[in-house]
């Protein structure tokens, strides 16, 4: 019987892991290697190899309500898209809150993890682990969680770069980057439009000469600051509007491409990608400022370097470079896991779920948040964490090896039809369907049929408000008694970090429930049916329900 669980990380993933842990009357342990929790949000001044970094202009893409544990929603009076030492202090809280601090040993790395002797009645693990002061010690635990981040291992391909060897200028990867100190007057070439290279291209551009962002692709780019005002991610990511994409992709994908380029022109600004945004996005508010005052000029592909001169693929050159940031991602590898698991399937990580590795005795070691999406983080890996916890104690099950093999090379290839970026980017899921599908199998999945019926105002909410992570604690294991009011409540705590200077409102503004209209209505019961049988809907290709 699992009893005694070994978290490795006591970032977002790690944290949400021992409070799994602790709902399910389990016994966690967790190791984190730095002297303080929070992981990537902690920011430090020095670079630690193999721990995620963060440049210091960093402000987090999703708003605080998204980013929100399912049963703790962040105070009222924080900004929506925070600051990472708010989003750290969210995080101080939560610890506080659960009572978390017993159960985490800082400044302990775990420096290996081997099964016992026994592991395949047991499913054991031995966890050695090294403290600062250098003592190592050695512990067995019945499950381990691997927490430890994914914006880990630069990936720099210089190989795909001729010339790049006897480049006279700087170059580093973007995981080095903290901010624009030493770049003043410099003629800076950054290659890779993801969220980092956006981000630092528009940094940089504020002090250099000239800052040119290479991209192969180009990329939809959108703000955080939406209709109104109110936070983009808040907006547009309901159940409804996850069916009508499945339901109808090109006519959704076009629709939004078109008020997007109504804000901005991709075409105009040398943007547009070759994908449809359902595909990938960039959340940069500053990029487009940067691009019509000219110090940030979008640039095609390089070819090669030639002494400082970078060729661009058309042949055109970019002179006098001083500095290349190389903003390429990163490789994505689970440490611990035995070598055998290591490999990858179609450029994924071989992972049933993400979550767990098909071929092991007992499924007793689980990853968590080794994942992404245009969703934020939080709610996917408190999910597979809340999932994991039930397998350990035999609540839940995983299918057979031979299944679970046959469900990744399915969802990989569904993923690669679907994401502009699956190759570079293995381990993209979609939000909604990939937390909907976790949460079937913990048994918290919302039925929005049975609450219509018997709640229509908080199902109106579920089905056409944002997808929140409350959503999750409505009903089944772990149910939160404070989930529906967090639901109805959560507009109220976007809006009041806005009444630093208030102003009277000429009548109350009305919710969006109040502005649902008797035909929205309908429509509204007839998505609930069809989300209730989501089934009928899976993607072409994956097991995936909406
Ligand atoms: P981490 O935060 O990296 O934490 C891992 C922890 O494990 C660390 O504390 C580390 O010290 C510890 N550790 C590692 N190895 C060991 C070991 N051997 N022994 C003991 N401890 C160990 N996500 C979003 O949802 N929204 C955003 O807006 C967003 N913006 C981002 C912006 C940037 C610039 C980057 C890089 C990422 C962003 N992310 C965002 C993704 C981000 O990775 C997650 O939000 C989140 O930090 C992941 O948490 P984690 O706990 O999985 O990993």
């Amino acid at each position: 019987m699992v009893q005694k669980v070994a978290v490795i990380g006591a970032g977002i993933s790690g944290l949400t892991s021992i409070k799994a842990c602790l709902d399910e009357g389990l016994e966690p342990t967790c190791f984190e290697s730095s002297h303080d929790i929070g992981g990537l949000w902690r920011f430090k001044d020095n670079l630690e190899p193999g721990r995620a970094s963060l440049y210091s202009s960093v402000i987090i893409n999703s708003s605080k309500e998204r980013m929100a544990f399912s049963d703790f929603p962040p105070p009222a009076e924080f900004p929506n898209n925070m600051h990472p030492s708010e989003l750290l202090q969210y995080l101080h809280l939560y610890v506080q809150a659960f009572e978390l601090s017993p159960h985490i040993r800082v400044q302990t790395s775990v420096v290996s993890v081997r099964q016992t002797a026994d592991f395949a009645e047991t499913g054991r693990w031995e966890v050695e682990t090294e403290r600062r002061d250098g003592q190592r010690d050695t512990g067995v635990f019945d499950a381990v969680m691997v927490c430890t981040g994914h914006f880990t291992q630069p990936h720099l391909p210089l190989s795909d770069f001729p010339g790049i060897e006897s480049f006279e200028g700087k170059y580093f990867h973007s995981w080095e980057y903290r901010n624009a100190e030493g770049l003043q007057g410099k003629r800076v070439v950054v290659i890779g439009i993801g969220s980092a290279g956006g981000d630092i291209s528009a940094d940089i551009s504020r002090v250099a000469e000239k800052v040119y962002l290479c991209t192969r692709r180009g990329a939809w780019v959108v703000s955080r600051v939406g209709q109104g005002g109110l936070p983009m991610d808040m907006i547009g990511r309901s159940r409804m509007e996850k069916m009508l994409q499945l339901l109808f992709p090109s006519w959704r994908a076009g629709m939004l491409e078109k008020n997007t380029n109504k804000a901005l022109d991709h075409g105009l600004y040398g943007l547009k990608p070759k994908h449809r945004i359902f595909e990938q996005t960039v959340v940069n508010d500053y990029l487009p400022s940067r691009i019509i005052s000219g110090r940030v000029q979008m640039k095609l592909n390089v070819k090669e370097f030639c002494g400082s001169s970078v060729v661009l693929v058309d042949g055109s050159t970019i002179d006098k470079v001083d500095v290349v940031v190389f903003a390429t991602g990163y490789k994505y590898s689970v440490p611990f896991l035995p070598p055998d698991q290591q490999p990858k399937c179609g450029g994924r990580l071989r992972l049933y779920k993400h979550v767990f590795p098909p071929a092991m005795a007992k499924p007793t070691l689980a990853v968590v948040g080794f994942v992404h999406s245009v969703g934020p983080i939080t709610p996917m890996a408190e999910m597979q964490a809340r999932w994991a916890t039930r397998v350990f104690k035999g609540l839940a099950n995983v299918p057979s090896e031979e299944m679970m093999l046959e469900e990744i090379k399915k969802d990989t290839a569904a993923m690669q039809q679907r994401y502009a970026c699956a190759e570079r980017n293995p381990i993209e899921v979609d939000f909604i369907p990939y937390l909907d599908s976790l949460a079937e199998r913990v048994g918290v999945r919302p039925n929005i049929l049975w609450l219509l019926l018997t709640d229509p105002r908080l199902a109106l909410q579920v089905l056409l408000g944002p997808c929140t992570s409350y959503q999750y604690r409505l009903t089944g294991p772990s149910q939160w008694a404070g989930a529906r009011q967090a639901i109805l409540t959560q507009w109220e705590r976007v809006r009041r970090p806005f009444r630093t200077r208030v102003v009277p409102e000429p009548e109350a503004r009305l919710g969006i429930v109040e502005r649902v209209s008797g035909a929205a209505l309908l429509c509204c019961c007839a998505a609930a049916v069809m989300n209730n049988f989501a089934p009928l809907f899976c993607q072409p290709g994956t097991t995936e329900v909406l």
